[in-house]
């Protein structure tokens, strides 16, 4: 069921050009839970926005809000999760 959740999230998230903060975590969040700090995110952003995100793990890292909101978090993370 959550995973159904997110994806709708995905696809809704996908056609909208402009996402704002608010949405853009509230987005986030159902994919990653508390796992990053969003602080660093602008106001406005669009999908391809490469926005600063920070890993409360691995520090900050940049990724662009279409991959962020795909599934793809820290580099490092999921390099964890991989091994
Ligand atoms: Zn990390």
């Amino acid at each position: 069921m959550l995973n159904i959740k997110v994806k709708m999230l995905t696809i809704y998230i996908i056609r909208f050009l402009n996402v704002n903060k608010t949405e853009f975590i509230e987005k986030a969040r159902a994919i990653y839970g508390d796992e990053y700090d969003y602080s660093m995110v602008p106001e406005r952003l669009e999908n391809y926005s490469v926005i600063p995100i920070r890993c409360y793990v691995h520090g900050l890292f940049y990724e662009s809000v279409y991959n962020f909101l795909k599934g793809c978090g820290c580099f490092e993370c999921n390099n964890k999760e991989i091994k």
